[in-house]
Formats: structure tokens, sequence, C-alpha cells
């Protein structure tokens, strides 16, 4: 998890992957938890399927989340622009950890 986390902290997501079976590792280890064998972080695709999604009104101002699929993993996220619906493209342009020491992902649907 730390070297996930080092990257993500720089707004750089990454994937996990098993350098002996190839398999990817979600949520993120160190090692695989199938082979025991090291892993390596790959940088992924930014676009994703948005496969759940809903509003909250907790804060001043409604917000959206959701869950996206991407690059083989699903990451749940704050949901950005209008005309969101199940199984539009968004694009993750935002993420890190923020000051709670959580991570964060924000899509925005793709035009
Ligand atoms: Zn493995």
């Amino acid at each position: 998890m730390l070297r996930f986390k080092d990257f993500l902290r720089k707004g750089d997501f990454r994937v996990p992957l098993c350098t002996a079976c190839k398999e990817t590792i979600w949520p993120p280890f160190e090692t695989c938890p199938i082979c025991l064998s090291r892993t390596i972080f790959r940088r992924t695709t930014k676009r994703g399927i948005l496969r759940e999604f809903s509003t909250t009104f907790t804060s001043e101002t409604p917000q959206q989340f959701g869950i996206v699929e991407l690059g083989g993993v699903h990451l749940l996220g704050s949901v950005h622009g209008f005309g969101i619906s199940v199984g539009c493209k968004v694009i993750l342009y935002e993420c890190g950890i923020d000051n709670n020491g959580y991570p964060f992902y924000k899509f925005k649907k793709c035009p």
C-alpha cells in the first residue's frame, strides 16, 4: 500500500500488477496475494465507464458520486458534469490523498 499511496499523493493513479502471474492486484498490495511475488505499479488509462451513481444532499450544494470501472478496477469518486447516466464515459481528472489520509478520485463526463 505504501508505494500506491506515494504515487496517489502526487496525483499519479497507478494499478499494481504482479511481476510473475501478471494479475491486476486490487485493492493494492506490495506483494501478490496469489503467488506472493513482487508487484509493479503501472499507469493506466484515465478513461472509465460510470457503473453506478447517486447524489448526496448533505452539503450546501448537491454532489454526485459514483462507481467507475477504469483499467480493470472499480473506484468510488465524485462525478462532475450534467447529463450523467449509468454507462457514460468519464475521465479521471484529479486524484490524491485528502487531509484525513483518505484517497479521493474526481471524475467528469467525457465530452
Ligand atoms: Zn502473482
